[in-house]
């Protein structure tokens, strides 16, 4: 049977501004880095994906390089797009990558013009659209004049084949900065900054990237909230099958140390206090700050995805609790 998205979807999320634009978004995005390449299976895929479209969620972040194997969480995307969620096109906020490598080639790496306009293209066949709502810089290319990259930005615009461009993972503020002002000087707004931040990982607030985004008009949109899953009960005691450590470059059971443990748990024992899980209480900790547009979270299940959206109906964190936090989860 066809899909049909749930009537009352618009009920359920609060909306913001990403940044000074006018691009309102949900305040929770979906991302497909890692559990949607070719090793998990294409229908858990697509129950997940239309599981949160029909709870709201518009915005699904992804990027040349996600899979495993690169590319591949795109053509997944792609699929469900064409097979499902194409007649919805103009209520989706979707977004790509590029910078971070993706292969050997010098062409497919890096901040060039060369690299970012050839990888959007390939970007929008592997997806199926025309275009994308948001067009990233992946990450700073130290060896690339900001300026080139900057160009690139503007011209996917001007080229109809992005709505609007954001960075990503700039952690200084002076070069976050220096990207929001060439791409103002060049007619294109910097819509979002998209960058880690969690309990765990505050680089954001101590070299305050917030009050810099804030400043600049820029939204900000940030990534694991949840540390990967570091920030949720499933690793208290023991490491469940399937769990992401089990089978990531990016996690390993390495990181499961007693240190992490006693945090963890810490942080565990306060969200049972207050009658909710772990994970809600890490998403309601990254949603607290008004600079932040949306919480891009991942999930391997529908229930899971379920279960993080309740985050923002909860009562909201007190000083009190907040200092708690600090406590344990700090590094
Ligand atoms: P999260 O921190 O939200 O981690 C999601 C993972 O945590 C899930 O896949 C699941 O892992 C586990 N999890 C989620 N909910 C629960 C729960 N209720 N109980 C137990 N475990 C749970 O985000 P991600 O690290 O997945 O990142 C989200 C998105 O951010 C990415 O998909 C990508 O779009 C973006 N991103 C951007 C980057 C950039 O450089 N710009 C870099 C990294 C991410 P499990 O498989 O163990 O079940």
């Amino acid at each position: 049977m066809s899909y049909q998205p749930s009537d009352d979807r618009y009920e359920h999320l609060n909306w913001r501004h990403a940044g000074t634009t006018g691009l309102a978004l949900p305040e929770f995005a979906f991302g497909l880095w890692q559990k949607f390449g070719d090793r998990t299976p294409f229908e858990t895929q697509r129950e997940i994906v239309l599981a949160a479209f029909d709870a709201g969620v518009v915005h699904f972040d992804n990027a040349n390089r996600y899979g495993p194997p690169h590319r591949s969480a795109e053509k997944n995307f792609g699929r469900i797009l064409r097979e499902d969620l194409g007649a919805w096109r103009e209520e989706l906020v979707l977004t790509t990558k590029a910078g971070n490598p993706i292969g050997p080639s010098p062409y497919h790496r890096g901040g060039s013009r060369k690299n970012l306009l050839q990888s959007l293209d390939h970007s929008l066949r592997d997806l199926g659209t025309d275009y994308v709502d948001v067009f990233y810089f992946h990450h700073p290319d130290p060896k690339t004049p900001l300026e080139e990259t900057v160009g690139a930005l503007a011209a996917a615009v001007r080229s109809g084949k992005a709505l609007y461009v954001g960075i990503s993972n700039f952690y200084r503020p002076d070069e976050a900065h220096r990207a929001a002002e060439l791409l103002r000087e060049a007619g294109v707004p910097l819509a979002l900054h998209q960058s880690r931040y969690s309990i765990f990982d505050r680089r954001l607030e101590i070299d305050d990237v917030l009050g810099q985004s804030a400043e600049d008009g820029v939204g900000l949109v940030t990534y694991s909230p949840l540390a990967q899953g570091l920030l949720t009960d499933k690793y208290l005691d023991g490491v469940p099958d399937g769990a992401r450590a089990l089978d990531s470059d990016f996690l390993s059971t390495d990181d499961i140390t007693e240190q992490y443990r006693e945090r963890a748990r810490a942080l565990n024992d306060l969200a049972r206090q207050r009658g909710q899980s772990l994970a809600q209480l890490a998403l309601q900790w990254v949603l607290r700050r008004p600079e932040v547009t949306s919480a891009l979270i991942g999930a391997s299940s529908v229930a899971q995805l379920r279960h993080n959206l309740q985050a923002p109906s909860l009562a909201p964190l007190t000083d009190e609790e907040l200092a708690i936090i600090d406590t344990h989860g700090v590094h």
